[in-house]
């Protein structure tokens, strides 16, 4: 393990921002939570954001091809996020919506409400106060270290192929009760990134400076110890500069 001294002091009491980005299914938000702990930082996840948005444009019953009807329903989201890596809080309107996020008429529905500038200009904002007063945090999505959080202490860039990404994603169907169907996993997987990475509006790449890690062939440790590593060499350049 990396310790201060040699590299940027992670372990220390002072503020520290961590952009995680990178396509679904690479293992991110299980990484960064982990991560965020060991960094006694708090966690923030922006697809749950999309995902609450979404859900409340699908109970709205606004058709998905009308971005101002989305923006329309998405205007004033009551919506309650925790940054606690260990427990999670998602809640709408008072409600605790965590598992109906995850489920398949807002993942297949996701794509079309993140699109929308309106709806990105009002969660980008929460998400940049969110980071600025939580003092430590991994704020984990696609565009965080290129658009929301620019100058983050540091970036990663999560990546994994397409296959390892689908099967990790039909593990989790199976643990979860959602059935077993690793075909279509990957067609969403693939159907996903391609709609995430085309978009006008802050379409999925990577950052300049961030670090890339494929998480294809490592184990779940091994990618905590590389990213911590990765975060204290990043700090310490960029104490450098
Ligand atoms: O990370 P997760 O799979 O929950 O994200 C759901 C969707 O939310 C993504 O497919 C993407 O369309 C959108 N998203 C986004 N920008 C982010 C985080 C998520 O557009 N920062």
């Amino acid at each position: 393990m990396v310790e201060s001294g040699t590299d940027g002091d992670v372990t220390a009491n002072s503020a520290l921002v961590v952009a995680m980005d990178g396509p679904s299914g690479t293992g991110k938000s299980s990484v960064s939570r982990r991560l965020a702990t060991r960094l006694s930082a708090r966690y923030l996840d922006t697809g749950a954001m999309y995902r609450v948005a979404t859900l409340r444009v699908l109970r709205s019953g606004v058709e998905l091809t009308d971005p101002a009807a989305i923006a329309a329903a998405v205007k004033d989201l009551p919506l309650t996020i925790g940054t606690d890596p260990s427990h999670e809080v998602i809640e709408l309107d008072g409600e605790d919506v965590s598992a109906e996020i995850r489920g398949d008429a807002v993942t297949k529905a996701v794509s079309a409400v993140s699109a929308v500038p309106d709806v990105r200009t009002q969660l980008v904002a929460l998400q940049r106060e969110i980071a600025a007063t939580s003092g430590r945090i991994v704020v984990e999505g696609r565009d965080i270290g290129t658009v929301v959080l620019p100058d983050a202490d540091a970036k990663i860039y999560l990546t994994a192929s397409a296959q390892a990404r689908a099967a990790r994603r039909n593990q989790q169907n199976i643990a979860e009760g959602r059935g077993d169907d690793y075909e279509a996993v990957l067609a969403d997987v693939q159907r996903r990134d391609n709609l995430d990475s085309t978009r006008a509006v802050s379409p999925l790449r990577p950052a300049e400076d961030a670090v890339q890690v494929d998480t294809s062939d490592l184990t779940m440790e091994q990618v905590i110890d590389e990213l911590y590593r990765v975060v204290a060499q990043q700090i310490t350049v960029g104490e450098r500069r």
